[in-house]
């Protein structure tokens, strides 16, 4: 099955200067994917602009109308730590746009599985407030868009970022429908996702946050995977599985403290292809969220391609990482599956 992406040079027009979040991510991505040949290998899906109807699927109007009337005025800081330029609302217009455009590839079988380069990445937007480097939570609004389309009952989406994607647990908090499960660094930023949250109401057990201590690495995560992730996907039985992949846990990544290698990333993701492929028909959409090693980002994001095109080969140039102690997660994971009642 071909093997889409989703890339539009309007996402290199979000200018944040010299914040970690740059536009140099995208670049650098894209040109690894040239350089290794791969991006020839891959089917090209062209974003679109969400409207705001659209993105009023997470998002108040009001907030929408906020950020258009930033950008119009040149940009600027929207509270600590998220930036915008001139044209960074039609860029995180074109953002959401573009995982949607990869859901409706997906779901409508132009391609087998996609993946969306996208930025701003979204998971820590909130309804009303940027916060996290976020504009708008692409992931969240596609799930949504996909559950009115596709009048679809269940959808999977699971977060590797190294940060908890405190709007996708909100959006869904109360939503049946949505599975959200979360593998973060805890306690970090942005604070949320622990164990004990598991959804309200009609929705109790859809939302299974892992928040792990500091220093984990390919066994730990591969673990949570196995261990947690998988059987909790198999019995929510999705139609199709969303990822909100952010690379930040790599263990050359500085914005935090985890150990995963680029081969690491390539294990969680046959993983994920594996329950694609058995539970949905093989309908999987990636969504770049974090990821701020330039290098560590590139290789593990064709780690992912490689994966999803089938290939058995990978390569990890940065290899492991030396000198660390892992933290022992046994008694987490009993935990969770015991809260989860999972087998
Ligand atoms: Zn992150």
């Amino acid at each position: 099955m071909k093997v889409g992406f989703v890339y539009d040079p309007i996402y290199l027009k979000h200018d944040t200067g010299q914040h970690v979040e740059g536009a140099r991510r995208l670049e650098a991505i894209i040109s690894h994917l040239e350089e290794t040949g791969l991006k020839q290998r891959l089917s090209y899906i062209q974003p679109r602009a969400a409207t705001t109807e659209e993105i009023s699927l997470v998002h108040h109007k009001q907030y929408i109308e906020h950020i258009g009337e930033v950008a119009q005025k040149g940009g600027g800081w929207l509270g600590a730590d998220t930036v915008m330029s001139p044209h960074s609302y039609e860029a995180a217009r074109y953002a959401v746009g573009g995982v949607i455009r990869a859901t409706e590839a997906v779901m409508d079988g132009e391609v087998g599985s996609a993946f969306a380069l996208v930025r701003p990445p979204g998971h820590h937007a909130t309804a009303a407030q940027a916060m996290g480097f976020c504009l708008f939570n692409n992931v969240a609004i596609a799930a949504k868009y996909a559950l009115n389309k596709y009048k679809l009952e269940r959808i999977v989406i699971i977060d590797f970022d190294v940060h908890h994607g405190n709007s996708t647990h909100d959006t869904f908090y109360d939503d049946p429908r949505v599975l959200y499960v979360s593998t973060h660094q805890y306690p970090f930023y942005p604070g949320t996702g622990s164990m004990e949250e598991t959804g309200r109401g009609v929705a109790k057990g859809t939302t299974v946050n892992v928040p792990l201590p500091a220093g984990c690495g390919d066994a730990e995560y591969l673990r949570v995977f196995r261990q947690v992730i998988a059987p909790a996907a198999k019995r929510f039985n999705p139609q199709l599985i969303l990822v909100s992949a952010g690379y930040d846990p790599h263990w050359a990544d500085h914005l935090a403290l985890m150990q995963v290698s680029t081969a690491g990333f390539a294990e969680m993701v046959k993983i994920i292809k594996g329950l694609a492929d058995e539970l949905c028909g093989g309908r999987l959409v990636f969504c770049l969220e974090g990821g701020y090693h330039l290098r560590a980002l590139s290789c593990s994001v064709k780690a992912t391609f490689d994966v999803l095109l089938g290939d058995t080969s990978i390569e990890d140039p940065l290899g492991q990482s030396s000198g660390f102690r892992a933290p022992d997660i046994a008694p987490l994971i009993k935990a969770i599956k015991e809260i989860h009642s999972l087998p």
